[in-house]
Parts: C-alpha cells; structure tokens; sequence
C-alpha cells in the first residue's frame, strides 16, 4: 500500500494550510464540499487521523474512530437535506481511481 504523505490536499486543509468549504466538523471528522462536484450535493468526509484509504482505515483505526465517523457520515446526509437518499463511494488504490491519498468518502445526492 502506498504511505501517507503528510503533504497531500487533504492534510493541507486539516491543517488550515489549505481552503475548504466546511460543511461538517467534530473531534474526529471534516466534511467540506467537492471541488468539481458531480451531483449537485457532492461533499467528501474525511478522518482527522492519517489514513491513506479505506483498507488502512478499518485495519488500523479504532472501533471508537470507525463507529465516530460512519456516524457522522448519515448525520452529514440528513444535514445536508439528502437524508432520505444518497451515495457513498470511497476509492481504494490507483486502479480504484483514487486521487488524493488521505482516505475519504464521497457523499452525493440531490436537494
Ligand atoms: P478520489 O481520490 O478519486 O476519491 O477523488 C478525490 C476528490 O477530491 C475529487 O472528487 C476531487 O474533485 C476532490 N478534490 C481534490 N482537491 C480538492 C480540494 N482542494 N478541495 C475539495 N475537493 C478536492
């Protein structure tokens, strides 16, 4: 598996060193809009931990970090008025198209 570079995009906005629009944070997540959104509600949730993708995670995050953010997942859903209906997709690995190595899902759906 690839290692985590502490100089990815999504490190940078974790760090405040790069911008976001936040739509979502708490002790162990950040949520913020898609930068070239496919639907027109696409947001990406992330880990504050340093995670490469959703392999590293569930084999390496704790249980009390894994349950803290697929709860926030749904929650960040229904915040955005998608509750009743969405997506959640997470690429692993560059045959998965994974782009940016700090692992996220993306959450889209429509108003
Ligand atoms: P992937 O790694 O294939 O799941 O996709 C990474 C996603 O991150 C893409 O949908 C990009 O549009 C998005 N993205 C890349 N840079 C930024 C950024 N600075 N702010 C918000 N979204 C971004």
């Amino acid at each position: 598996m690839i290692s985590y570079d502490r100089n990815n995009i999504f490190a940078k906005i974790l760090r405040g060193e790069a911008p976001c629009t936040k739509v979502y944070e708490d002790e162990h997540v950040l949520a913020f809009n898609d930068i070239n959104p496919k639907a027109p509600v696409h947001v990406l949730v992330i880990p504050k931990g340093e995670y490469v993708s959703i392999v590293d995670f569930t084999e390496k995050a704790t249980a009390e970090a894994i349950a803290a953010f697929w709860r926030a997942v749904t929650r960040i859903a229904d915040q955005l008025g998608v509750g009743a209906g969405f997506r959640v997709v997470s690429n692993h690995g560059p045959n998965g198209g994974q782009l940016v190595f700090h692992f996220h899902v993306h959450i889209t759906g429509r108003r």
